[in-house]
């Protein structure tokens, strides 16, 4: 037998924007455990937006578990939080909102900024700005990363694969300070679940650093919101179906961009807050009260691999909407729920 370290992690209820959450709780196993011996726990509702204070409890559910190789005996339990009936998902539990699929794929790329003292790693602090955009996108060398975020990124990648989670690349952002890493996942929740927890194993391994990571999407404007000539971070979302990868065809995927189309609005409201601000048309984005799709078009909402069409309409798509603070559970949700309402046929 061996005492675990269970890191039982969930989102709260903070609007607009929910925050990670995490405690520990040691239990005794023989070996690592798996999500069936996981219990249930419990935490204090009042103190996260997700319950009163007369009657605070909300309970933790596992979902998913990875081993967690920074602790001895560490586990990291991804966890939905429910009403105290143990069965009914509480209101903050976007997870349980979305249709179960196994055959439906995700790809997330994740966009962030690294900040310390108020500002983007890497801009002088106190105000002003370092060389503009151009070298830093895939860059190399200290004027170009500087000292300390290679380090991190290195060993979020380490941490990550350790935990199994399917990261599937990294590469320093266009904008100076600004990283992006991949995740991959078959199955509907998947590939959320995995962003979440990679989201926490990078935020919690950037606090020895004294350094935040910024997910809001368009941290640098100049005052009254106006947009500077830095990007903003985006979570693409790439999807496909079993349908879209094995049939596919121009007539069902025109059906499917009509539907998106359609239901604009509805996928916005769960693209992150404040994307407004960074869906303006420019910085390899369409703007905001637009649809529209393309082939290899980074200036479009929904964007067509050359693999996609070459295969003759087959494959995966790219939703560049959603952006870096968005919840992927909605994201997810919401692009299963108009894939579902467009018949194959
Ligand atoms: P880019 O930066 O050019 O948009 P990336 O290489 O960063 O592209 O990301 C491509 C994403 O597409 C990856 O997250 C990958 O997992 C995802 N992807 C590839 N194939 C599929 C598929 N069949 N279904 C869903 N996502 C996919
Ligand atoms: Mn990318
Ligand atoms: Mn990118
Ligand atoms: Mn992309």
């Amino acid at each position: 037998m061996a005492k675990y370290k269970l890191e039982y992690i969930w989102l709260d209820g903070y609007k607009p924007l929910a925050s990670l959450r995490s405690k520990t709780q040691i239990k005794e196993f023989k070996s690592l455990p798996k999500l069936e011996e996981l219990p249930n726990w419990g935490f204090d509702g009042s103190s996260t937006q997700q319950a009163e204070g007369k009657s605070s409890d909300c309970v933790l559910k596992p979902v998913a578990v990875y081993p967690d190789s920074t602790r001895k005996n560490g586990v990291l339990v991804m966890c939905e939080v429910m009403m105290p009936d143990g069965k009914t998902p509480h209101v903050s539990n976007s997870r349980a909102t979305i249709p179960d699929d196994p055959d439906t794929w995700f790809g997330f790329e994740q966009e962030y900024f690294f900040y310390q003292d108020g500002v983007p790693l890497g801009f002088p602090v106190g105000g002003g700005f370092p060389a503009p955009q151009g070298p830093y996108y895939t860059g190399v060398g200290y004027k170009n990363v500087g000292a300390v975020a290679r380090e991190i990124v290195e060993k979020h990648i380490d941490i990550c694969l350790d935990a199994g989670i399917n990261l599937e690349g990294i590469n320093a952002e266009v904008a100076k300070g600004q990283w992006e890493f991949q995740i991959f996942g078959k199955g509907s929740k998947n590939a959320a679940d995995q962003m979440w927890v990679a989201r926490y194993i990078l935020a919690r391994l950037a606090e020895a650093y004294c350094i935040d990571i910024e997910w809001r999407c368009k941290p640098i404007l100049a005052p009254f919101n106006q947009p500077l000539d830095w990007n903003g971070s985006g979570m693409h979302a790439n999807f496909s179906t079993k349908f879209l990868r094995e049939k596919g065809g121009k007539a069902y995927f025109e059906k499917l961009m009509a539907a998106f189309n359609k239901y604009r609005d509805e996928h916005i409201a769960v693209y992150g807050p404040e994307n407004h601000l960074r869906l303006t048309g420019l910085h390899e984005t369409q703007s905001i009260d637009k649809f529209s799709y393309g082939l290899a078009d980074r200036g479009a909402s929904v964007r067509m691999p050359h693999s996609f069409v070459n295969a003759g309409y087959k494959g995966y798509l790219e939703d560049r909407r959603p952006n870096s603070a968005a919840d992927p559970y909605l994201v997810a949700g919401r692009i299963v729920k108009t894939i579902q309402s467009v018949p194959t046929k």
